[in-house]
């Protein structure tokens, strides 16, 4: 990592050396940061609005290996993920704070590449980087995000409100950022077995994306507002299809059908999967990573969603009773279970 690469030692700068180098060209642009970076605490006036606040915390060795994540891919998927939560409330994400853990094994240049992918990141999705903190680790690399965001008291979405007859609706397709992470791991071994082999991901770079450098769906939150549709539940889609839906049936004390066949699955997902001996359904309900938004909404709404293409309507919520299934292609009846990714399973005759 970082050879070819010029490298500065961190012990060069200390801690205030390093945040002020990383910070020093932050301007906030948001009207309700009121301070950022700087003092003991950021100051936000979120005026007559709710504050929505959510953190991650992700582990260098569980949560991303630095093997095939480029630092500035992991940066800006950080804020990704965390803006994701915010945007899953129908909220606006405006500030964020980026905490970091530093071995000693990294230089300068590689923090700097991180922060680069966080402001990215923040810059396109009008979110204010206002604080954060900065340590030593013994091992490893560490990085939390904490996304704060506003809503109207009236707009927020929870995960408990679905009502029996409502619609299930997904947004974008799934399963890609999973098989995308095969093949980088697939990628990965071969490299690790003989260094001089070059990865070799043509052609597939919808799924490689999906993996490293994830969008969260402001644009759903907005095009939802602009449609006049307020779901009465959300989630997004961070641990794979069914354990979200499994999330929203349980807080609302409700059961779901759902239809593989309304299951969107991108085609370089969907062949992707079959050439690792995967069934891209299951990759879609168990894979993960894939931050979409999951919400369900009245069937009086339909109208208003049935000519929008990255909405897609897989099912509908039922009462408790009747448990959550999917209904599979050939018409037979599986309870959803919430499996992580991985105990994913190769594809299995139906
Ligand atoms: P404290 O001792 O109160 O934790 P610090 O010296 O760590 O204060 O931080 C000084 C300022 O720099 C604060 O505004 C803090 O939010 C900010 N800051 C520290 N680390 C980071 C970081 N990794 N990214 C962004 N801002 C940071
Ligand atoms: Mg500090």
């Amino acid at each position: 990592m970082f050879d070819n690469k010029e490298r500065t030692n961190l012990e060069e700068l200390g801690e205030f050396g390093l945040i002020d180098h990383l910070t020093k060209s932050i301007i906030p642009n948001e009207k309700s940061t009121i301070k950022g970076i700087g003092d003991d605490a950021a100051v936000l006036d979120f005026a007559d609005k709710k504050t929505l606040i959510s953190t991650d915390l992700l582990l260098e060795g569980i949560h991303f290996d630095l093997r095939y994540v480029p630092l500035k891919h992991l940066g800006y998927k950080a804020v990704q993920v965390n803006l994701s939560d915010i945007y899953a409330m129908n909220g606006i994400a405006s500030q964020i704070t980026f905490s970091i853990g530093l071995s000693s094994k990294f230089p300068l240049e590689a923090v700097e590449e991180i922060y680069e992918g966080a402001l990215i990141a923040c810059k396109k999705y009008n979110v204010d980087l206002v604080g954060g903190d900065t340590s030593a680790s013994a091992q490893g690399l560490v990085i939390s995000v904490t996304s704060i965001g506003y809503v109207d008291q009236s707009k927020v979405v929870y995960r408990n409100g679905a009502k029996e007859g409502d619609l299930i609706c997904v947004s974008g397709d799934l399963g890609g950022a999973y098989v995308g992470l095969q093949l980088l791991e697939r990628e990965k071994k071969i490299f690790l077995d003989n260094p001089n082999i070059q990865p070799d991901l043509e052609g597939k770079d919808y799924i490689v994306e999906r993996q490293l450098k994830p969008e969260a769906r402001r644009d759903i939150v907005e095009l939802l507002a602009e449609k006049d549709i307020l779901p009465n539940s959300m989630i997004d889609v961070s641990d794979g299809l069914a354990s979200e839906i499994l999330h929203i049936c349980k807080q609302s004390d409700k059961g779901c059908k759902i239809y593989e066949e309304k299951i969107p699955i991108d085609p370089m997902t969907y062949d992707t999967a079959f050439e690792f001996g995967l069934d891209p359904t299951v990759c879609a309900l168990s894979g993960g990573e894939d931050y979409e938004l999951l919400f369900t909404i009245p069937q009086s709404d339909y109208d208003k969603v049935k000519g929008l293409l990255d909405i897609t309507v897989i099912g509908h919520i039922t009462e408790p009773s009747a448990g959550c299934d999917m209904i599979s292609k050939s018409n037979k009846v599986h309870p959803l279970i919430a499996q992580g990714w991985n105990s994913l399973k190769k594809k299995e005759e139906d």
